[in-house]
């Protein structure tokens, strides 16, 4: 078999693409490959589809394709250009690759799915390519199966932001709950943060209107955004940000009575987690300290019970059971456990809405990690549209559509 035969089926290529030659160059570790067509060939018209348009010249390109063994593979053709009665002229898209690319399609096929498992700059070092044009055939796919994203259906919303970069910035995600997948991902975490979501829903075949249930952090802006633009979502307050309020507090007192109490050096960890998370060592550290003379100890009964607000049976149980914590905490004489409770006291219809959905940014763990790792991905890159790139791919459920490797 003639190596040109044999590259135009390794290729693929149809009539009328043909395989004019190859040069091979073992030194360079460099296959290139000459694409032509028969004089004469028509070709379909790439904007309205008329077939039979004659070419009306060509123009040389070239396509970095998937390696030959180790060897870097080049494609080159003459790409014609057509005169459709209808359009005028343009440039025929050429079956191995998308307009304007300077990769092939299984090039890029093979680049989307390496970045889905390691960050960018590694995969550029691995192709031999500038991590700039590997970002701009990320973006193409990523834009691509989010314009084809369907979001109607999507009643339940976790919103959750995350810090950028060295906490500077924010990304704000939305998770549709029911098929954990990131929905929106934008800058920002203000009340236009929300609107910025509706917009972007209502795009997608989604209805603002018909979002029942969202589960946020207590950000008076987000509340703020929810009541303009998903006027029909009830508010469930994250039960894990709500703890953290109580848990910063324990935190606070404790560092004030260590001044006093040196019993205290070295403890702050035992007091921010749960009992049945210590170590032996660490239960018996906590057992032996004089617990009922220390504020930190009383504070930290108050986390706990807290936490058990959770464990009650229906609302009604929640909310009498609260009422009789807050009693409690308001009563405790400890300044940052009171401020804490006036903290739940003002948010408390959106606490015990979580009896009725049920709903905590906890859910969305999976989809915490998975934004952890885009992070690390798109590692080294400024760009917020960059990291918001990533976290779609990975988190977003896309139908990236790519071409079988
Ligand atoms: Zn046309």
């Amino acid at each position: 078999m003639r190596d040109t035969t044999l590259l135009q089926l390794a290729l693929g290529l149809a009539p009328p693409w043909t395989v004019s030659r190859s040069d091979f160059d073992p030194e360079a570790h460099r296959l290139d490959i000459e694409i032509d067509f028969a004089p004469g060939s028509r070709f379909a018209c790439p904007t309205c589809g008329a077939a039979d348009c004659p070419a009306y010249d060509t123009e040389r390109m070239t396509w970095r394709h998937l390696n030959f063994f180790q060897h870097e593979a080049y494609l080159h053709a003459r790409a014609p250009r057509v005169r459709c009665d209808k359009c005028g002229i343009k440039t025929v898209t050429v079956p191995w690759a998308r307009p304007g690319s300077g990769f092939t399609l299984l090039f890029e096929a093979l680049v989307m799915t390496m970045v889905a498992a390691m960050p960018v700059k590694a995969v550029a070092r691995i192709v031999g390519e500038h991590d700039t044009r590997l970002w701009r055939v990320i973006h193409h796919y990523v834009d691509a199966a989010r314009a084809r994203t369907d979001a109607s259906g999507v009643t339940r919303l976790a919103i959750d932001e995350t810090a950028a970069r060295r906490g500077q910035d924010y990304v704000t995600l939305f998770v549709d709950i029911d098929q954990a997948r990131v929905m929106f991902a934008t800058e920002g975490n203000d009340a236009a943060t929300i609107a910025a979501f509706a917009d972007d829903l209502t795009a997608h075949g989604g209805d603002p209107d018909a979002i029942s249930q969202v589960c946020i952090d207590m950000s008076p802006a987000f509340t703020k955004g929810i009541a303009e633009n998903l006027p029909n979502a009830a508010i469930t307050f994250d039960k894990f940000h709500a703890v953290k309020i109580i848990n910063d507090a324990v935190d606070k007192v404790r560092r004030v009575e260590q001044e006093e109490q040196d019993l205290l050096r070295g403890t702050r960890y035992l007091w921010l987690r749960n009992p049945q998370t210590l170590s032996a060592r660490q239960r018996k550290t906590l057992g032996g300290l004089p617990t009922r003379h220390l504020k930190t100890a009383r504070a930290y009964q108050i986390r706990l019970a807290f936490q058990d607000l959770y464990q009650q049976p229906s609302v009604q149980a929640g909310a009498s059971y609260l009422k009789k914590w807050y009693f409690w905490a308001t009563h405790s004489r400890i300044e940052p456990v009171i401020a804490a409770a006036r903290t739940v006291k003002r948010h408390w219809d959106g606490i015990l809405q979580w009896f009725d959905s049920k709903i905590a940014n906890g859910l969305i763990e999976g989809i915490n990690s998975m934004v952890q790792a885009a992070k690390g991905k798109a590692r080294g890159y400024r760009s917020t549209r960059n990291l918001k790139a990533i976290i779609y791919l990975l988190a977003g459920k896309l139908d990236m559509r790519l071409p079988a490797l």
